[in-house]
């Protein structure tokens, strides 16, 4: 099963994500965490990307695009994977559809999870990460609006979009999650 999963920053992405690649056998792929490991380990691309994560810009996409590739042809994703921050434009959903066509594993569900901007802000000022100062939220904010946001309807017109609420317990959100990409 290929599944990508969408929404905000603080949205709750990353925990729902490890709560359904462990149900379901598949490994979780997050870009974020992938970028934050080269930063840490002071690879070529983590000194390209650290200064613009730590702004709350977005990596340019040739970057991401490179990484996600090489990911998704590791034999840990043969029956499928979860992507978790990625695709973020529409040019990484373009990139993202060719290369899952040559390796004939499309994208199946695009869970999108629904959370207003007061809960956003709430958990984001409680999250205390390295790339969370107030001004880099803001920035991701505004970054996920201008460019991620239209990945909704560009996704809803392929009839992949699921959107689901993301304002409950864990463990609701999870279910909701199953049965939307069970249907
Ligand atoms: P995340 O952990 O997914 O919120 O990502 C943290 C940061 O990594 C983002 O604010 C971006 O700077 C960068 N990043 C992660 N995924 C992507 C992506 N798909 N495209 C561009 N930048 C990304």
């Amino acid at each position: 099963m290929q599944l990508v999963f969408f929404g905000p920053p603080g949205a709750g992405k990353g925990t729902q994500a490890q709560k359904i690649v462990a149900a379901f056998g598949i490994p979780q792929i997050s870009t974020g965490d992938i970028l934050r490991a080269a930063v840490s380990s002071g690879t070529e691309l983590g000194k390209k990307a650290g200064p613009l994560m730590a702004a709350g810009k977005l990596v340019p996409d040739d970057l991401v695009i490179g990484i996600v590739e090489q990911r998704v042809a590791q034999p840990d994703c043969d029956k499928g994977f979860l992507l978790d921050g990625f695709p973020r434009t529409i040019p990484q959903a373009e990139a993202l559809a060719v290369v899952l066509g040559k390796l004939n594993k499309p994208i199946q569900h695009v869970v999108s999870l629904e959370v207003p901007d007061e809960v956003i802000h709430e958990r984001m000022k409680g999250r205390g990460r390295a790339d969370d100062s107030p001004a880099t939220v803001q920035h991701r904010l505004d970054e996920f609006r201008r460019l991620t946001a239209p990945l909704k309807d560009y996704y809803a017109a392929k009839g992949l979009l699921r959107t689901v609420n993301g304002v409950g317990s864990l463990d609701e959100i999870a279910a909701l999650i199953k049965s939307a990409i069970q249907r």
